[in-house]
Formats: C-alpha cells, structure tokens, sequence
C-alpha cells in the first residue's frame, strides 16, 4: 500500500533531519502509475507496448483472411481494412469500442429442426457488419475478427449482451483491491499514530510531527499487532519519522 494518501500524508522520507539540515522533501513517485497508464493507452489504441514483466505486445493490425466460401475477406479493399481497424482504436475507451463492435452485429432467431418432440430448439443467428464506402457490407466471423483484430471471446461477449439486451460495460480494475482499506480503518491506523510522542514543527505548508527515530520497529510491531493489514512502510534509514497531522 502506498503511504500517502489525497488527506493524510505520510512521507516515506524525513523532510528534516534532526541536525536541522534541510532536506527535500521527496516527491510522490508517480512512474508506476504513468507506465501503467502509458500501457492501458497503449491496449486500447491498439498500439505496440511492453507489459510490466517485459512481454512485448505487438500493435494490432489485420489479418490474417478468412477462408470462407463468400471469401468476403478479398472483396474488401485494403484501405477499408486499414479504415475499419483506425476507426476502432481512435474510439478513446474500451467501453465505446465495444459498443461500437455491438452495433455492428446484429442478432436473429433461427428455427431448427425439432429435437425433442412439442420443444422447439431455438439457436440464435449473428450477422457481422462493417463500412466499405459508407456502406454497410456482412462479413464471416472470421472476417469480423481479422479485420478489428480482436478476439474470439471479446466478440462473443458482445454477443452474449447482445442476446441480452445489454450494452457492454468495461469492469476491469474497478473491483476492490484486497490491499485497500476502508475509510475507517485509515482512520484507525492514523489514530493509533497519534498516540505516540511526537515533535512539532512549523513550516510555510502547516504543522508537521515527527517520531522518534527509534520508535520505528515499536510502531510497526504495535502497528502488526493492531491488524497485520496496518503496516505502513516507514522508512528506517531515516533519522526520525515523519507524519502530518490528520485533517
Ligand atoms: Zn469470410
């Protein structure tokens, strides 16, 4: 977990040092998010990126042809190809590719031949669409996935919610994380710190406390003992700690 949070800062270094020397106060280190957000960009643009466990991922492009009987995939120029592919990833979000997939699918019922007696097997048909000179044309699914350079499942999704009547919401990352804390229990962490002993000193920024130095290993283990999810990575190189007052 991160030590800083938007109402109670922690700092991960001291700003001053007990002989009055001043230090700067370290920045928030922000390139973790920036590459993560930097490859998420990248994900959605369909731009080449590199993952955090240095696996190149290469730009999406089309192809390869299908091999249908209509042979849709050479009825279509190569600069439509290239137009349909460009116009999904300049769509800014997951959310809006996908719903623009789903608009070009389209979804019928089909009756089949009956397999058990009085109970008709229903099977649903899906036609897939795409923009050649402003105009709609139906490709094999093969095609449809070749030409957006998508996958078998994202298509299927879309499908399934489809049948549903639903639009596609992206969820990815916005589950809880197991690490977060809830609201109260910040609270109870920054209150457990405020029973300790602490300096005071002034600055143009507000009143800031410090902790003894060797309190370090007493907080964390206290802080252990409270619940083994309250440990904050306080940094013990540090001459003393240093926390702000809660808002
Ligand atoms: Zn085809």
């Amino acid at each position: 977990m991160s030590a800083e949070t938007e109402d109670n800062v922690i700092y991960l270094n001291p700003g001053e040092s007990s002989s009055g020397e001043t230090r700067t106060k370290k920045r928030r280190d922000n390139s973790a998010d920036y590459s993560r957000n930097k490859i998420k960009q990248a994900r959605i643009h369909g731009q080449a990126y590199v993952t955090a466990k240095n696996k190149t991922v290469r730009a999406k492009t089309i192809g390869p042809p299908c091999k249908c009987a209509k042979k849709c995939w050479e009825t279509i120029s190569k600069n439509a190809k290239l137009e349909n592919l460009a116009k999904l990833y300049n769509l800014g979000t997951k959310n809006e590719q996908d719903i623009y997939l789903q608009g070009l699918i389209s979804c019928t019922d089909v009756k089949r031949r009956r397999v058990l007696k009085d109970i008709p097997l229903r099977q649903k048909m899906f036609t897939y669409t795409v923009q050649v000179c402003n105009e709609k044309k139906e490709v094999c699914h093969s095609a449809f996935l070749s030409l957006f350079g998508i996958t078998k499942d994202r298509v299927k999704r879309l499908r399934d919610l489809l049948v549903l009547g639903e639009i596609p919401e992206d969820k990815r990352g916005k589950s809880k994380t197991v690490n977060a804390l809830s609201g109260d229990e910040i609270t109870a962490v920054i209150s457990h710190i405020s029973c300790f002993p602490a300096k005071e000193s002034h600055y143009s920024s507000g009143i800031v406390k410090y902790l003894p130095a060797d309190l370090s290993g007493e907080l964390r283990s206290s802080l252990w003992t409270t619940s083994s999810r309250y440990v904050l990575p306080l940094r013990e190189s540090g001459p003393e700690n240093q926390f702000e007052n809660p808002k």
